[in-house]
């Protein structure tokens, strides 16, 4: 949900289109949606109108993998069958993109809205690209359609996991709206759906990364969340270690995502925003519940993949958690748990009625430098698109490949 002073910013943007609603809204609103369901639940759907089971993979490939929004758009199914379904209440009821906002620099920030809620109810969604492969860049005399085919184009796509969220951070403008609802799987996995329908992503050869680091906090909605992702990866055909799952430090959920099975469970980032325990329970009250060793010892048990490394995010607030000494102590922190890591350093971004100041780019430099020479790898997240990191409270420069 947008507050007026989030609108100002949104002044920044261009702002494209409101698309308009699928299966015929608003009448839409009162029906059973198909999508979110996953191929056992599409069977007994089947099974319950007197359809054979095996009509549940033509359902889902036609909700997750061609993206239709209508339920007339369902070929493979007779047409007879689509009229009952509807006349009995079925719509797809995909989440809709009605609104999106375009920075200059190609990032585009959605507000989607679930079908059958309220017109205020929407969440915020996410859309950064980046460089492609087959560009030479050189100015070369290559075909321009040849050039074009052999493209594979570099996204990110930053998803919501609820409408706002109960932690509290002092930072954060989406603590500001407290928590309204959790979203539910299809609602979360929609997102993916709708962006990839928008930007005709080819899920195989397209490289998207999924950062579950929109509004809302994924592991205080973990049944929803881990459904939304084992639908992107059974039906939608993604791989989980394209996904980050971003968490303040939910100490259960960290748990539960450790003794997910390796097929099915996304990357991890710790948002630790502090260098000790006292400054960190100042920002993220969160802290008091969940200590930072605490929260290394839930990480422990997830049995990374070859390679694999954890995330730690870090705001740096200017005067608070940006000087050098934080940076050393960061550093020590890290280098004592052991754990193949990585550090996501992010600017604050201001938000209306927040108190901190964002960095000076110095201090940001040399936070990263401090890092490094540790021998911890350290990333400044690309400012490509911050004014809707801003908006949402979120920022994203996750998976480094
Ligand atoms: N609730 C989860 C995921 C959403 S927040 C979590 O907290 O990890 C995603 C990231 O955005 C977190 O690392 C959070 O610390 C950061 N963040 C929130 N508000 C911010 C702001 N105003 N400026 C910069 N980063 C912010
Ligand atoms: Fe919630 Fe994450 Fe914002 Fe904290 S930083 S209030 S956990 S969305």
């Amino acid at each position: 949900m947008l507050t007026p002073a989030v609108s100002d910013d949104l002044s920044k943007f261009v702002r494209l289109e409101a698309a308009g609603k699928a299966d015929g809204c608003p009448a839409a609103s009162a029906g059973r949606g198909l999508f979110g369901l996953d191929a056992e639940a599409l069977a007994a759907r089947m099974v319950e109108v007197g359809e054979p089971a095996w009509r549940s993979r033509q359902l889902a490939e036609a909700l997750y993998r061609q993206r239709v929004t209508e339920m007339d758009a369902i070929t493979t199914l007779p047409k007879a069958l689509r009229q009952r379904l509807v006349s009995e209440g079925w719509l797809v009821g995909r989440p809709q993109i009605t609104q999106v906002f375009q920075s200059v620099d190609g990032t585009e920030r959605y507000l989607v809205q679930s079908q059958g809620l309220s017109g205020a109810e929407t969440v915020e969604t996410v859309w950064m690209p980046e460089g492609d492969d087959g560009e030479t860049g050189d100015g070369s005399d290559q075909d321009a359609a040849e050039e074009a085919a052999k493209r594979h184009r570099h996204a990110t796509i930053c998803i919501s996991s609820q409408v706002g969220c109960a932690v509290n951070c002092r930072f954060c403008l989406t603590a500001k709206l407290g928590l309204q609802r959790n979203l539910t799987a299809g609602e979360i996995a929609g997102q993916v759906v709708a962006v990839f329908s928008r930007h005709a992503v080819e899920v195989g050869r397209d490289r998207v990364n999924l950062v579950f680091m929109g509004m809302g906090e994924p592991f205080l909605n973990y049944d929803n969340f881990m459904g939304a992702v084992r639908l992107l990866v059974r039906e939608v055909g993604l791989s989980p270690q394209r996904m980050t799952v971003s968490t303040s430090g939910i100490v259960p959920g960290i748990e539960r995502v450790a003794a997910e099975p390796l097929e099915f469970r996304p990357k991890l980032a710790i948002s630790l925003n502090a260098p000790n325990d006292q400054i960190r329970s100042e920002i993220m009250p969160i802290n008091r519940k969940w200590p930072i060793q605490s929260v290394i010892e839930a990480v422990r048990r997830v049995k990374l993949r070859p390679r694999e490394r954890i995330t730690f995010e870090y705001v740096l607030l200017g005067g608070v958690t940006d000087r050098l000494k934080d940076a050393a102590e960061v550093a020590r922190l890290i280098r004592r748990t052991g754990l193949p890591a990585k550090v996501n350093l992010i600017a604050w971004n201001p938000g209306p009625g927040i108190e901190y100041s964002t960095p000076q780019s110095e201090a940001v430099e040399a936070f990263r430098r401090t890092l490094i020479d540790a021998g911890i790898p350290a990333y400044l997240r690309k400012p490509r698109g911050r004014d809707i990191y801003a908006a949402c409270g979120q920022l994203k420069r996750t998976v480094e490949g």
